[in-house]
């Protein structure tokens, strides 16, 4: 989608570093890191949030969460992570293209929001 920074980093017109990518998402290293690992989860089809997504695009972000549990060692978010998705302004979210934030490597607040 135009104008989506997203789908540009997706692209590859924007740099980013990807950790990994395959045909359903990438993920990339957060631009301004809330913790010593923060990485973002992005399906390459374009939606707005997590409650805009189709069945087929549901089906497909589960695939993408199931192929993140087995790579959890090499992010290096083995003492445990924290998953967030912000949707809508109360949110905050910034970035209309669902995105979901990898939180880890070292120990997070206890309390959010
Ligand atoms: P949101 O606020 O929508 O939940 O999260 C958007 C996230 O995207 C933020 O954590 C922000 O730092 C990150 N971000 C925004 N622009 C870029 C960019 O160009 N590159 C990368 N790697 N992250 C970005
Ligand atoms: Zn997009």
């Amino acid at each position: 989608m135009e104008d989506c920074i997203f789908c540009k980093i997706i692209g590859g017109d924007i740099p980013s570093t990807k950790v990994y990518e395959d045909e359903d998402m990438v993920i990339i290293k957060d631009i301004a890191p809330q913790a010593p690992v923060h990485l973002l989860l992005l399906p390459k089809q374009h939606y707005p949030d997590i409650i805009a997504m189709s069945d087929e695009q549901a089906q497909t972000l589960a695939r993408c969460l199931k192929k993140l549990s087995a790579m959890t060692a090499e992010l290096g978010l083995e003492g445990g992570f924290r998953l967030v998705s912000n949707k809508g302004a109360d949110a905050c979210q910034s970035v209309g293209h669902l995105h979901i934030h990898i939180l880890g490597g070292g120990q997070l607040a206890d309390k959010m929001g």
